[in-house]
């Protein structure tokens, strides 16, 4: 599921293939793109594209005129950038598609597509709300007094830290796996109530949470150091597959009952709750270090895996 750091990437490449130049066509296939083209009928052609951007987990297009287009990729959206003259066939996943004589930005699998005029912080309701942005653009700060303000309201203060990260009025661009690193990095219990945080807590993730997106975007997605993924490279012990470049890139990101990094206890997984609304409680599998994060749930017995890279935690130190 695509968070900050990776919409900030499709809202990069969505800018470097459309910005300056004039927009030929813009279709959509989402119910309130179409009922807006419907009665805006073709707002958008020739039009010219001014930035793209990104704000949390949402791409916003600026389009000349003061028109703007919007995308909330949701669990299974991305974007396609061709830039191939040839025409591009639709396919069946295709949400919108927005072509310039120099290339075509096409949409696929995302629910949520809108277009309109106006500021679209002010039309899309949802923008409205967002936090601060954990990935600032150059030249812009992480809003930390703004991100302190909305954590300790009195809304959050009964809630678990790891439901609240991934609040995007909190702070906007935090899913699950920046989630679990940042807990991890200020060694914080997932489970723990955001009113039970001291200061040195709240300062750590301050620090933690710009720092760890912008790795993270740096690096596409990765957010351990160099050196320890080196270690998990040269250490079929750390990983799942030792062939795979994907299971070496997080310290408790989807690395259940393997080696802590830090301190060799087993990495463990559970179901967070993380909001309720009207359809009931809604769910999120969080990682985390029992030991280095000072858990505070009851865990069940770890289940062995039967393997000839399984090791003791004595052994993980070591190595
Ligand atoms: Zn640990």
């Amino acid at each position: 599921m695509p968070e900050g750091p990776e919409v900030r990437r499709y809202a990069g490449q969505l800018h470097a293939g459309l910005a300056g130049q004039r927009i030929f066509a813009l279709t959509a296939r989402t119910r309130a793109a179409r009922a807006w083209l419907a009665e805006h009928d073709g707002a958008f052609d020739g039009r010219r594209v001014e930035r793209v951007c990104s704000r949390g987990k949402n791409l916003i297009g600026y389009v000349e005129g003061g028109y703007y287009f919007y995308s909330h990729l949701m669990m299974w959206g991305r974007w396609q950038v061709v830039t191939d003259p040839e025409p591009v066939p639709v396919d069946r996943r295709e949400r919108a598609r927005i072509t310039v004589p120099e290339a075509q930005a096409i949409l696929l699998s995302a629910p949520v597509f809108e277009v309109g005029q106006g500021d679209p912080f002010e039309r899309v309701e949802y923008l409205a709300s967002l936090g601060p942005d954990v990935l600032p653009y150059p030249g812009d700060t992480f809003d930390g007094a703004e991100f302190l303000k909305r954590l300790l309201a009195p809304e959050q203060r009964e809630r678990a830290i790891g439901a609240v990260l991934l609040d995007q009025r909190v702070a906007a661009g935090i899913g699950n796996y920046l989630r679990a690193e940042m807990l991890f990095a200020c060694r914080l219990d997932p489970f723990r109530r955001v009113a039970d945080l001291n200061e040195d807590d709240l300062q750590c993730l301050l620090r933690t949470i710009p720092e760890i997106a912008a790795r993270a975007y740096a690096t596409g997605g990765v957010t351990v150091p160099d050196d320890q993924r080196e270690r998990m490279r040269g250490d079929a012990r750390l990983v799942y597959r030792p062939e795979s470049e994907w299971g070496n890139r997080h310290f408790v990101f989807r690395r259940t009952n393997l080696p802590c990094l830090v301190c060799g206890d087993t990495i463990r997984q559970l179901r967070q709750v993380t909001y309720q609304d009207d359809e009931g409680e809604r769910e999120r599998i969080i990682y985390f270090c029992p030991t280095c994060q000072g858990t505070s749930v009851p865990l069940k017995p770890i289940r062995v895996r039967r393997t000839p890279a399984s090791m003791t935690a004595a052994e993980s130190v070591a190595a």
